[in-house]
């Protein structure tokens, strides 16, 4: 036992559990108040999801690549960490989708997939005359339409509202692209916070993402975040030039880099490779046990996956056994690094979101991440290009397999292939047919398999509801949170945003 490594309980030590990028920022809030932190990591690599990998000599992202820029919470927090002059847009040029019927502009002005307009060229071309005829009956129809009900799924919605071609065509394959999930299986106030509200305020769905992409340049500018900073200017900059997603030179794995090098100036104790096996409630905190020992502190964060997270607190909270999320989808993201001139001209602009009904392949999506992002085709040079494909979808919830801990990353896909062999050959195929262009064993210098198992948290229907009781059965206790994407939605901008505010619940 080593109840030093945290610190004497009592509220002026912490321990966090989890180091991704949840974990990280939960340590930080602490330290920043001067609270003694110790994380605890499980795996060997920090950022959990904000991860990278060598291929080809080239430093990738091995999952998070971009975040949403409809806050300035990750620009501002970039620009704290000095890396204000890193973000970057991507190419303006957009996304496409593969429809059943082939491949089509991705519309510039959705939220989800949703169009703000149904008359736009974009949309028009993509839903046809009648599609666009009925998705704009959403203006005409009350705004009490899915919005009533205290949960909705993303399909119940878009359908009542707009009509199954915005779903099908539109909504399904970004949302599959997203959260590797069908829009029926999906709580739409998790997924697209405030849309249902927006509905109410505008009037129809259509102006309610109207409003939503708007709004996101003027909340940059505003209160929510420390406005004049250089990543809310940045971020403003990227939104009035209609990026909806930015991301930072050099990659996002940049940001957890910059991050661990603040947490070791604030003294934070960073521990890889020491996974917590129990958690109990002590008369004055928490202890944490892990392999080799113990951690005692005064304060605890929980910042891993939902099913983790209840399973390591439901011995000291058995009221939390009832909210046990359902595990996220098994995803598996395959890069090609190819030296194919062909690509240069970038024929589906930055990549391709697949509907699922598409026949022939078996990718979800497709990012032709040197077209995507200027400074990675500087770096990997003259007709060579990255291409990231990722595989694994779940239809419904309880499809999938857990991921218990990071070392069972590597679990099985339901709908995918499932050997390295397996994925290298079915990418290769489905890069051919998305980007029109053959490519070939022969054309590729390196490739790599990354699976993340159950890491996209699943925000099934009532998953708000649940966040909530798991969110008030925790915070009864006044020294406990639990952080992640699971509980603040899926993505960066969520976590950043939520994370500091619930440590800061903590703190006198
Ligand atoms: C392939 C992929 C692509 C994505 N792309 C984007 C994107 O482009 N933009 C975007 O905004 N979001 C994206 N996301 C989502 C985003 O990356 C996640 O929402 C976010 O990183 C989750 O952070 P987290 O801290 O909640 O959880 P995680 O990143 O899952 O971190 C949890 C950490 O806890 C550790 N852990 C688990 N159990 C224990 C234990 N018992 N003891 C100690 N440690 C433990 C894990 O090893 C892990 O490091 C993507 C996700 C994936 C999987």
């Amino acid at each position: 036992m080593d109840a030093g490594a945290a610190g004497t309980p009592g509220e002026g030590t912490a321990v966090v559990i989890g180091g991704g990028i949840s974990g990280l920022l939960a340590a930080r809030e602490f330290a920043r108040a001067g609270v003694r932190t110790t994380v605890l990591e499980a795996g060997e690599a920090w950022g959990g999801c904000v991860g990278s990998h060598a291929v080809a000599g080239l430093t990738l992202d091995s999952g998070a690549e971009s975040f949403a820029t409809r806050t300035a919470a990750v620009a501002d927090l970039a620009a704290e960490l000095g890396l204000a002059g890193e973000i970057v847009a991507p190419n303006p040029g957009g996304a496409w989708v593969q429809l059943p019927d082939g491949p089509r502009e991705l519309p510039k002005t959705g939220v989800l997939g949703i169009p703000a307009s149904p008359w736009d060229p974009e949309v028009r071309r993509s839903l046809g005359l009648l599609g666009s005829l009925r998705a704009s009956v959403d203006a005409v129809l009350p705004a009490s339409l899915g919005t009533a009900a205290g949960a909705t799924s993303v399909s119940a919605l878009v359908r009542r509202r707009m009509g199954r071609r915005v779903l099908d065509r539109l909504v399904a394959p970004v949302v599959g692209g997203v959260h590797s999930a069908d829009p029926s299986a999906l709580d739409v106030d998790m997924v697209a916070p405030g849309l249902r509200a927006g509905i109410r305020q505008h009037g129809s769905l259509a102006a309610a993402v109207a409003a939503q992409r708007r709004g996101a340049a003027t909340a940059m500018a505003g209160p929510s975040g420390p406005a004049g900073t250089a990543g809310t200017a940045q971020a403003a900059g990227l939104q009035k030039a209609g990026s909806a997603v930015a991301g930072l030179r050099g990659g996002m794995h940049t940001l957890v880099a910059a991050l661990l090098a603040d947490l070791r100036q604030r003294g934070v104790t960073l521990l890889p490779r020491t996974p917590a096996r129990s958690v109990r409630r002590t008369a004055d905190g928490w202890r944490v046990a892990t392999d080799q020992t113990t951690f005692d502190a005064g304060l605890l964060v929980v910042a891993v996956e939902g099913p983790a997270a209840v399973g390591l607190l439901e011995e000291s909270l058995p009221e939390l056994a009832g909210h046990r999320p359902d595990a996220g989808p098994d995803v598996s993201l395959v890069t090609l690094v190819v030296d194919l001139p062909a690509l240069d001209a970038a024929p589906r602009g930055t990549g391709v979101l697949v509907a699922p009904q598409s026949p022939g392949v078996q990718a979800k999506a497709l990012t032709h991440a040197t077209a995507k992002w200027a400074w990675l085709a500087e770096q990997a040079g003259p007709g060579r290009h990255v291409l990231r494909l990722s595989y694994g979808r779940s239809a419904a919830p309880g499809a999938v397999t857990p991921r218990a801990m990071p070392e069972s990353r590597g679990g099985g896909l339901a709908t995918a292939p499932r050997s390295d062999d397996e994925l290298f050959r079915a990418a290769l195929a489905d890069a051919s047919a998305l980007l029109a262009v053959p490519v070939g064993a022969g054309d590729v210098a390196d490739w790599d398999v990354v699976r993340w198992a159950g890491a996209l948290p699943f925000a099934s229907l009532g998953h708000r509801q649940r966040v909530a009781a798991v969110r008030s059965i925790c915070a009864a206790d006044g020294t406990l949170a639990v952080v992640g994407g699971w509980l603040s939605g899926n993505g960066l901008a969520a976590i950043v945003a939520d994370t500091p505010q619930q440590v800061r619940r903590l703190l006198p």
